[in-house]
């Protein structure tokens, strides 16, 4: 019998997926997942909850992040795995990431307030409490004073970056983010990253850097991949010998991505778990 899907990236309402932790841990077990990773944006707030919700589902859970960071004006996501969540200089980074991402938000909000009748009032409710917040949390506003219909439409208007009313928030390069997620035991596989659009296929000498900084994987299979990018990834990946994932980017109903859509390779994710030393797989 083919073991059951592993699905390394995956958001909850810690960050901008709809469903808490706990209701995403039963949709995984729903979906038939095997094993999934809770992969939220530059927090750690889900892992025990996520802990308490396997017990007893046979689902295995990964706990993770999904590390925000900066080369240029570009948008680099940094997947790390099996990390000390009480590493104090990712702790502080972390921290340092939501507070500027939250006052990023708020001046957004303002600009788009010029043109539309929505408050931040209107933003923070749709988040919860503490969470990572981003465009996502405006979208869901927006969706809800009616000036788009869905979160994607709202991202591909009023909040794309040519809209004028968009800033980018403070973070670190992605050699910092590769350092710090090496120094907390844990392993950084770099996401999607040859999504189609702007900035987001690294240059080969800067991989070749984060590489040597410590990079161990790439996460290959994922819906926004290119497929001329997908094959240049593979040859890096052979070239560098490095881990190889595939995975949902799953946020809920926040985004089309379903549970499992692409998923890794069970000798992949041994990989992963034998270099952590920061923290280890929950077997629920
Ligand atoms: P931000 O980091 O605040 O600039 O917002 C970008 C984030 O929004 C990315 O991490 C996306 O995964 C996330 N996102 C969530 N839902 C959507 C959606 N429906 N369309 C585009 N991006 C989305
Ligand atoms: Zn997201
Ligand atoms: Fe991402
Ligand atoms: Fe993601």
């Amino acid at each position: 019998m083919p073991s059951r899907p592993i699905d390394l990236h995956t958001h909850s309402s810690v960050s901008d997926g709809t469903e808490t932790p706990a209701e995403l841990v039963a949709a995984a077990v729903q979906a038939g997942l095997g094993t999934v990773a809770l992969t939220d944006h530059d927090s750690t707030a889900g892992w025990s909850e996520a802990t308490r919700a396997v017990a007893g589902t046979g689902l295995t859970l990964v706990p993770g992040m999904e590390l925000s960071t900066r080369l240029g004006l570009d948008s680099v996501h940094m997947l790390a795995y099996l990390f000390d969540p009480t590493d104090p200089a990712l702790v502080a980074e972390t921290a340092r990431l939501r507070d500027s991402r939250l006052h990023r938000a708020e001046r957004i909000v303002e600009r788009i307030a010029a043109d539309y009748d929505i408050s931040w009032g209107d933003v923070l409710a749709q988040s919860t409490s503490g969470a990572t917040l981003g465009r996502p949390h405006i979208a869901d506003a927006l969706v809800a004073k009616g000036f788009a219909p869905d979160r994607s439409a709202a991202f591909a208007g009023i909040l794309h970056w040519r809209s004028g009313y968009y800033e980018p928030h403070e973070a670190p390069s992605p050699l910092l983010g590769v350092r710090l997620v090496r120094e907390a035991g844990g392993v950084p596989v770099i996401a999607h990253p040859a999504t189609r659009g702007r900035g987001t296929n690294i240059p080969e000498r800067a991989f070749d850097e984060l590489v040597e900084a410590g990079l161990m994987g790439v996460e290959i299979a994922h819906r926004e991949n290119t497929d001329a990018g997908a094959e240049r990834l593979r040859a890096l990946a052979r070239r560098h010998d490095l881990i190889v994932t595939g995975s949902s980017d799953y946020h809920g109903e926040g985004k089309p991505n379903r549970l499992g859509e692409n998923s890794t390779a069970p000798e992949e994710l041994e990989r992963i778990v034998e270099a952590a030393t920061g923290w280890a797989p929950v077997r629920g």
